[in-house]
């Protein structure tokens, strides 16, 4: 399919609980593939979930641009979250908004890849705020309800 079209506040897939993926299949590789065209299409995002793209699965895309991306993560699972930092967001469904939102400082989740393998990631800083983000999306939470302060950007990374 490619670029997919991203769902924007207002449309109730956002609000909804994402399902668990049970089977990586074609299916799950082909979204996967299009859920990072769509990521790298928009040019400043970071992190996309399944249901920005109108699917209702847990399933995100993360690339930092670090180098280390993009990671593929099907089911997240947070095992610990500790402190808290205070950052300026946005997010590619809620275009043209930022605001301070608190996350967690760290973050441990455990997921499952595109191979199907277990992977644990502990997260700090950016990784940690993303990771928050996005698994917010999967169950209905957008960036929005946690704002602590709304802020005037004209560009901000997700
Ligand atoms: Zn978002």
């Amino acid at each position: 399919m490619g670029i997919r079209n991203i769902v924007t506040e207002g449309d109730e897939v956002l609000r909804k609980r994402s399902k668990e993926v049970s089977e990586i299949n074609d299916r799950i590789r082909e979204l996967f593939e299009d859920m990072k065209e769509t990521l790298y299409k928009t040019g400043n995002g970071i992190g996309l979930a399944a249901p920005q793209v109108g699917i209702l699965k847990r399933m995100i895309v993360i690339d930092l641009g670090d180098g280390n991306g993009p990671m593929e993560i099907i089911n997240p699972v947070i095992l610990e979250q500790q402190g808290e930092q205070v950052e300026v967001e946005g997010c590619l469904s809620v275009p043209g908004v930022f605001g301070e939102v608190k996350r967690p400082a760290r973050m441990v989740v455990e997921y499952t890849n595109l191979k199907g393998k277990k992977v644990k990631v502990d997260a700090t800083d950016l990784l940690a705020r993303c990771l928050s983000h996005e698994i917010d999306h999967l169950d209905g939470i957008l960036f929005t309800d946690k704002v602590i302060r709304y802020v005037e950007l004209s560009e901000e990374k997700e």
